[in-house]
């Protein structure tokens, strides 16, 4: 019995093949959407500011070394950094994040160091290190606001900040970015509490919040805790106050950068 050769020309077959390549199409697009983690099911979005839309840790290491090559005179640079850091943590519960209580630190910080001998002229030198790290240069990251502008299309965005009011809202200011964003928060302390509040604040339920943030300890546990979902994107460089154990959970999702936000969220 001779096999006849199908006429792949012929309307029946044209038919059958772009009914097939359409299929195709439909299960790649299926597929895709099944693998974005976060969908309809979120209805709001909050960002941290610092060291997730744009750098700020980086101005502080940099007064962190001028800094420690003031106090050279009296011990280490590592050593001055040191006895820094513990001043901060200890003046965190009166005054706060930001560069004032900064400022406040290195000054208290060179007068330990100095053992009260530190001159007019350095006690200037701090100040202007500390100075130095508010208005600086915007440095957003890559793709900030190509990423913002995509979410913003299909989700309310939120930016939960902490820190001085005036600072934080300066940066805001000057990144604009300002216009992508429904509901701006600038919390003195980023806790369970104030997650809530925004949560509330929009008549949601917390399994329809997603935080993403940079730090752990402020942007990940807190919103877990009080079941919301979170993306954590760590930073190249975080304050060593603001690290904490990582630790897997159901509703977190770690991911690389901000561009991949769009592989994980359905937009
Ligand atoms: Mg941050």
């Amino acid at each position: 019995m001779l096999f006849k050769q199908p006429n792949l020309y012929s309307p029946i077959c044209l038919l059958l093949m772009n009914l097939f390549k359409y299929l195709c199409v439909l299960l790649v697009k299926y597929s895709m959407q099944q693998e974005k983690k976060f969908n309809n099911n979120i209805k709001l979005i909050a960002f941290d500011a610092d060291d997730t839309l744009w750098e700020n840790e980086l101005h502080y290491r940099r007064a962190e070394e001028r800094f420690g090559k003031l106090m050279e005179k009296y011990c280490s640079a590592d050593e001055a950094n040191r006895i820094l850091l513990r001043v901060e943590k200890d003046n965190l519960p009166l005054l706060g994040y930001g560069s004032k209580p900064f400022i406040i630190s290195l000054i208290e910080c060179g007068i330990e160091i100095s053992g009260g001998t530190l001159s007019n002229e350095d006690i200037l030198e701090l100040i202007s290190i500390g100075k130095d790290t508010i208005g600086q240069e915007m440095m957003l990251y890559p793709q900030t606001e190509n990423v913002l502008e995509k979410l913003s299309a299909k989700y309310q965005l939120s930016l939960a900040t902490k820190g001085d009011l005036k600072e934080q809202e300066s940066k805001i200011a000057r990144s604009g970015l300002k216009k992508y964003f429904s509901h701006i928060e600038i919390m003195s302390e980023k806790n369970s509490e104030n997650y809530l509040k925004i949560v509330r604040l929009h008549n949601l339920e917390p399994e329809q919040f997603l935080m993403v943030g940079n730090s752990f300890k402020s942007d990940i546990l807190p919103v877990l805790e009080i079941g919301a979902n979170a993306i954590y994107i760590p930073s190249e460089i975080i304050w060593a106050h603001e690290v904490a154990e990582e630790s897997d959970h159901p509703r977190l999702t770690k991911a690389a950068n901000l561009i991949d936000l769009l592989n994980l969220i359905e937009i």
